[in-house]
Formats: structure tokens, sequence, C-alpha cells
């Protein structure tokens, strides 16, 4: 049986359940003819700070930007060193390069993918000023450690929640916070694969730090406190109104797209769990999963021909992500050896993620599992 149906990350078939909301939505906005700085993007940086339980919500124009933004609000100065995983998404090297600031690279725990604490300990020197984890796949880096390090070396902490949005993360005292809420900033995307996406491009920074949310406030428009009076140098980054709009009718769905993504991330782990030859992820105990990849483990099996089956049988995989950052030809540097990121040179050579979105029925996960089985047992 072919199943021509199962993709990676279907939007149309989450789109067809709220079409009416949304083209309603997006009709408002267009009818109102205010496309930027307008009544929804206000109601939206409302409605997500209550949903995170944060004082301040910044949209921007993605989530790069918000990285960028977030570095440019702490003042560092060219040649201060950010610490950051090697195994992610480009864009946090590109941000911490752009700004000339130099980008430390650490490697990341085996089970969780995130960062490693330990790692980022022997990374410190003088210059140090930020750290950057990323709530890689959709679980929590280890944030009370990573912010107990921040302290006590007086370091900045910017979480990169783009994968994690509406992960939970608990403290060892039984409080508990949402991913993005617990540095000093946060941010996110709204690219429309993410878990929460709108409709084209949009991020978004979060902050309990009033006199930052004043400075991220002003540096996505300009560098402006008042209109036309430019006290530093911003830039231009916006969510523009119809984005916002898609957004408020997609937030209240937020918590029940991430227990779809978790049903699909059980079905899995059941299926796959006794399989020789894979490694299903594993869940921390400190944070809930939101599943923005399902990402498993190959071991010792040629995993092009894995790929290679699949795709025949119509099932899109994914390899998130196939070279470490510090091999990455753009932010290559001497000093970065090899030797110092056995895991994630590992983890790029191992890993494979299964489609993963809020669509999938159970008869696409039976042919998924199906044929992932029968590559095992052939
Ligand atoms: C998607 C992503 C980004 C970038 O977001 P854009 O909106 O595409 O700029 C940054 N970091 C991580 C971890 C991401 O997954």
């Amino acid at each position: 049986m072919l199943n021509n149906n199962i993709q990676m990350v279907d939007l149309k078939g989450q789109y067809s359940k709220i079409k009416e909301q949304i083209d309603s939505a997006i009709m408002n906005v267009v009818n109102s003819t205010t496309f930027v700085k307008g009544a929804e993007g206000e109601a939206f940086q409302k409605e997500l700070a209550n949903y995170l339980g944060v004082k301040h919500v910044i949209p921007c124009g993605n989530g790069t930007d918000a990285l960028q933004i977030a570095l440019m609000a702490l003042g560092l100065k060219p040649g201060d060193e950010v610490i950051t995983t090697d195994f992610t998404f480009a864009a946090t090297v590109e941000v911490i390069s752009l700004l000339n600031l130099i980008p430390v690279f650490v490697d990341v725990d085996r089970e969780s993918f995130n960062i490693d604490v330990e790692e980022i300990k022997k990374s410190i020197t003088p210059k140090t000023k930020a750290i950057i984890p990323v709530h890689l796949f959709g679980q929590c880096a280890n944030m009370e450690e990573i912010m107990e390090i921040a302290k006590e070396n007086k370091l900045y902490v910017i979480e990169d929640a783009a994968q994690g949005i509406g992960a939970e993360y608990t403290f060892s005292n039984g409080g508990k916070k949402k991913a993005g809420t617990i540095g000093d900033i946060g941010t996110t995307s709204f690219f429309p694969s993410k878990n929460l996406g709108c409709y084209g491009d949009g991020g978004a920074l979060f902050t309990n730090n009033d006199k930052l949310a004043e400075r991220l406030n002003a540096i996505v428009n300009h560098g402006m406190s008042k209109k036309y009076y430019h006290d530093e140098i911003g830039v231009n980054s916006r969510l523009d109104e119809i984005q916002a709009a898609v957004l408020r009718v997609k937030l209240p769905c937020l918590d029940e797209y991430n227990e779809a993504r978790k049903k699909v991330a059980t079905y899995y782990n059941d299926a796959f769990e006794e399989t020789e030859g894979l490694e299903t992820p594993i869940v921390d105990d400190k944070s809930t999963h939101v599943y923005h990849q399902y990402t498993l483990k190959t071991k010792s099996i040629d995993r092009d021909k894995l790929i290679a089956f699949l795709k025949v049988r119509g099932i899109p995989v994914m390899v998130y992500y196939p070279i470490p950052l510090h091999q990455q030809k753009a932010y290559i540097r001497t000093e970065f050896k090899n030797e110092n990121y056995p895991i994630t040179m590992e983890l790029c050579k191992s890993v494979i993620s299964l489609p993963m979105h809020t669509e999938l029925d159970e008869n696409q996960l039976k042919y998924i599992i199906e044929s992932v089985n029968e590559y095992f047992i052939k």
C-alpha cells in the first residue's frame, strides 16, 4: 500500500479545521487596512503574555531577529563571548556572528539533545557574557542549573524557545515556568511549521524585566523610544497584523496541538521501544515535551538506507541536523576541535526525525510504524 498523504508537517489539514475563523480574522485585518502596528498585535501580545505567565511579550519579524534583538538589548560589545549549543539550527550562531560577538559552541547531552551544563562550565572565560540554551525538539534545556551557572558568573541567559513554545519546566522547589520565561530574555519563532505557526514569518521576545522590555520595544522599531527620536541603533522587525490575527486564532489551540503531538510521540515510542537499531527519545523529568520534532537515534544501521527505504514508501523523514555548527563553513574556526564535540558528531550521523504534526491519524501512524518495522525485519 502506498500512502501518499503523509507529510512531515500538514498545515493544510490543520487549516481546514479552523478555516472559517482564520479567513474571517484575515479579512477583518484587510478591511481595517491597518496592516502594521494595530489592535491585533496589541491583543496578541497580551494574550500570549497571559498564556506564558510572563510580564512582557515583544512581537517581532521572525525568530532569528528575536535572537539578534535580544543580544542587542543586552548591550554586548564586539569580542564578547556567547556560549551556545553545537547541535541546533544555525540562526543562533548567525546572529552572534553578525553582531561581532564570538560564538563558543559546547557539546550536548546525548539523551536530551540539549546543551550540556558541565560543558558550559568548562567554556566560561572572562570574556563570556551570555549563554543561549536552545530547547531543542520541544524539551527544555536544564534551566535550573543554567540559571545557577549564570548567576555565579554574572552572565545573561537568552532562551531560544523557537521549538519549545508551551513546554513547561519544573524547578526542584516545585515551581513551574513556561519555556522562554526563565532566562533574562526568551525568544520564539512563529514560522508556519513551528508548534505555534503563523501564515508567514513571525517571532517574539519575552521578558519579566521592565527595563529590558523597554529596550526591546525600542530596538524592534528603529531604536525609537519616542516617534522620530532614535536613542540607539535599532532594526525594523515587526509582526504584521495579519500574522497577529492568525496567531490569535491559533493560540487557544496551542495546548491541544501540543497534546496531539504528544499522542503521536507516545504511539511511536510504544512501537519502537523494543526495536533493535532504534533508540526512542527520552522525556526529561524536569520538562514536558512538546515534540516540535520526534527524533530517534539509529544504532549500527545505515541511516541513509533507512531513509531511502521509507521514501519509496511515501514517508518523508528528515535529519535535524546533519552537520554540527562548529563544522559549518561560515563559522569554522581553528580552535573548534572535533574531539570537543563527540556527542554532537555522533548525533549528526545517527538521528532521524519522523513525520510529526497535529493531523497525523491512526492509519497514517500504523503505516509509518509498519514500514519502519519492515525495514528492520526484512
Ligand atoms: C526556527 C528556529 C529559529 C529561527 O526562526 P525563524 O522564524 O525561522 O527566523 C531559531 N532557532 C531555532 C531553534 C529554530 O528552530
